[in-house]
C-alpha cells in the first residue's frame, strides 16, 4: 500500500510514512486508497486484540515482512496489563457502553498508539544501526506516551514540548520523573498551539531535522491513526454493528485524531458507524461540524487539558478525503487557513447523520462527573466527562473513555469527594521533576536540542 499527502506531493511507502512523520510538502499522509475490509468482518470477529491488530496492518504495511510486524504488534500490547482486552468494553446499561482506553502503561488511550509506533521506530533502529531521536508536542498524555513507548529503544532521546503550567500535575510527573538522560522535557511559556506550532516549524526546517535525525510522534503519524482504528473495528465487531444496528461512538476530541480513525472504518466499508465529535470549551472542530466555519482562536484553559487545542492537526486528512483527494482542494484550504486563520466550507460538512457535534463547558464537565458518579457509581475522567454530557436514549451508544481518573483527582475529588488513585501514580509523587523552561520560540527549541544532541 502507498501513502500519499493530502497535499499531492510526496508519496510514501508505509515504513517511510512512518519515519518521515510529515510529508515533504508539509501535508499528512493518507492511504492512496482503503481496502474494502467488510469481507473479513466475520473472520475478524473471533480475534484476540493483538491478532485483529496484526491482521488490520497487513493490509496497510505490505513493505513490513510479517514475522517482523506481527513482533511489533505484539510487543506493543504485550505492554498493557491485560493484552488480551488491553480495550476493554464495560456494559452500563442496555443501550450505552464505556470503552475504557485507559490501561496502558501512562493510562490514556494514547498508549495504543504509541507502544506500536515506538516497536515500528525500533524496527527501524535495529534494521539501519541508526538511531532516531523523537520530538513531539504534548497537550499532556502524548508526551508520556511517547517517552513510554521509546524507552525501550536503544540510543533514542525523546525530546517533548508542553505549554508551562498548563498540564496536569500528575501529567507532568509522568513526562518529568522518568529519571531517564534520555528523556527530556521542555516546558515552554506559551499554549500547546504554540508548541505544536514550534515542533512543525523545526520539521519543516529539513536540514535541522535531518542533521539531528527527529522524527515526529504527534498524530500527524499515519501509523497512530491506523492504531487507533483497531479498537473501533473490535468494538463494531462485538457488538455488531450493522446499517439497520447503528452504533454511535462518542469521542472526547482535541487534534481530531481519535474521531477520524473511527471514522475512516466507513470509508473501509464497516457499516453503521456513526460519530459525536465531543470537545470542551474549545470547540473549533464541532462549531466546524455545525456550521461549516473553521476558525481557531486562542487557547481557552479548562479541566480536560489534553483538549485544549484550537488548531486541530488531523482535521487535515478529514478534508482530503471529504474532496474526495483533491489535494489541490486541500492546499487552498491550508493557504487560505494560514492566511486568514479561517475558512468557511459552503456545503456543511456532514448531514447526513454520521457525524454529530457537542462540546462541554468546565462546569458541564463537573455535573457530568458528578450525576454519574450518583447514577451509576462510576468515575470518569474530565476528558470522558465531555463525552458522556452527549448521550442520547434512542441510539446504541459507545462513550469511548480517553483518560484514567486517577490522573486528574482534584477535578474529581471536588465534585465526588472520591480521590482516585492509581499506583503507578502514587509512586511519581514522590519524585523529583527534571525539566528545562523556555521561551515558545524556534530558536530557542532549536538551541536546546542541539545542546544535547551535540554532548553525546
Ligand atoms: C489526546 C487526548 C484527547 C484528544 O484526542 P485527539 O485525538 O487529539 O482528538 C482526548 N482525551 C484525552 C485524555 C487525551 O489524552
Amino acid at each position: 500500500m502507498q501513502f500519499t499527502s493530502t497535499r499531492g506531493g510526496d508519496t510514501a511507502t508505509f515504513s517511510e510514512a512512518v519515519i518521515k512523520g510529515l510529508a515533504g510538502d508539509g501535508g499528512l499522509f493518507v492511504p492512496e486508497t482503503m481496502p474494502d475490509i467488510s469481507t473479513y468482518s466475520a473472520h475478524w470477529r473471533r480475534l484476540p486484540y493483538t491478532e485483529l491488530a496484526y491482521s488490520f496492518f497487513s493490509l496497510f504495511a505490505g513493505d513490513i515482512p510479517d514475522s517482523e510486524l506481527r513482533y511489533c504488534v505484539e510487543n506493543a500490547y504485550n505492554a498493557f496489563p491485560n493484552p488480551e482486552t488491553p480495550a476493554t468494553l464495560i456494559e452500563m446499561d442496555d443501550n450505552l457502553h464505556v470503552l475504557e482506553l485507559f490501561h496502558g502503561p501512562t493510562l490514556a488511550f494514547k498508549d495504543f498508539a504509541l507502544q506500536l509506533l515506538g516497536q515500528l521506530y525500533g524496527r527501524h533502529i535495529r534494521n539501519t544501526g541508526h538511531s532516531i531521536n523523537i520530538l513531539g508536542a504534548t497537550s499532556g498524555d502524548t508526551g508520556s506516551a511517547a517517552i513510554y513507548g521509546m524507552l525501550k529503544q536503544p540510543g533514542a532521546h525523546s525530546f517533548i514540548l508542553y505549554p508551562e503550567g498548563r498540564i496536569a500535575e500528575l501529567q507532568e510527573r509522568q513526562i518529568a520523573c522518568t529519571g531517564s538522560d534520555f528523556v527530556h522535557p521542555f516546558a515552554v511559556y506559551g499554549s500547546f498551539d504554540d508548541a505544536q506550532s514550534i515542533v512543525k516549524q523545526i520539521f519543516g526546517d529539513i536540514k535541522f531535522s535531518s542533521a539531528y535525525s527527529l522524527t515526529a510522534v504527534n498524530s500527524i503519524n499515519i501509523a497512530r491513526i491506523l492504531a487507533q482504528c483497531v479498537y473501533y473495528l473490535d468494538t463494531a465487531l462485538k457488538l455488531d454493528a450493522s446499517n439497520n444496528n447503528p452504533l454511535e461512538f462518542i469521542v472526547p476530541a482535541g487534534n481530531f485524531g481519535n474521531v477520524l480513525a473511527g471514522w475512516m472504518l466507513n470509508r473501509m466499508g464497516i457499516r453503521g458507524l456513526r460519530f459525536c465529535v465531543a470537545t470542551n470549551v474549545n470547540a473549533v472542530v464541532s462549531n466546524f461540524f455545525r456550521t461549516g466555519e473553521y476558525c481557531p482562536g486562542k487557547v481557552i484553559p479548562s479541566y480536560a487539558p489534553s483538549m485544549d487545542i484550537q488548531q486541530a492537526s488531523n482535521f487535515e486528512r478529514w478534508l482530503w478525503w471529504h474532496f474526495n483527494g483533491d489535494s489541490i482542494r486541500v492546499r487552498n484550504v491550508m493557504t487560505t487557513l494560514r492566511r486568514d486563520n479561517k475558512f468557511v466550507l459552503n456545503e456543511i460538512p456532514e448531514n447526513n447523520d454520521i457525524i454529530r457535534t457537542t462540546s462541554c463547558d468546565d462546569d458541564g464537565i463537573k455535573t457530568q462527573i458528578e450525576r454519574i458518579w450518583c447514577e451509576k457509581g462510576y468515575i470518569v475522567d474530565p476528558h470522558t466527562a465531555c463525552a458522556f454530557s452527549a448521550v442520547r436514549k434512542n441510539i446504541r451508544s459507545v462513550v469511548v473513555a480517553t483518560a484514567h481518573p486517577a490522573k486528574f483527582p482534584e477535578t474529581i475529588a471536588s465534585v465526588t469527594g472520591q480521590y482516585p488513585k492509581h499506583p503507578s501514580l502514587d509512586t511519581l509523587k514522590h519524585r523529583i521533576i527534571i525539566k528545562q523552561t523556555m521561551p515558545a520560540n524556534v530558536e530557542a527549541v532549536k538551541t536546546a536540542i542541539a545542546e544535547i544532541l551535540n554532548e553525546v
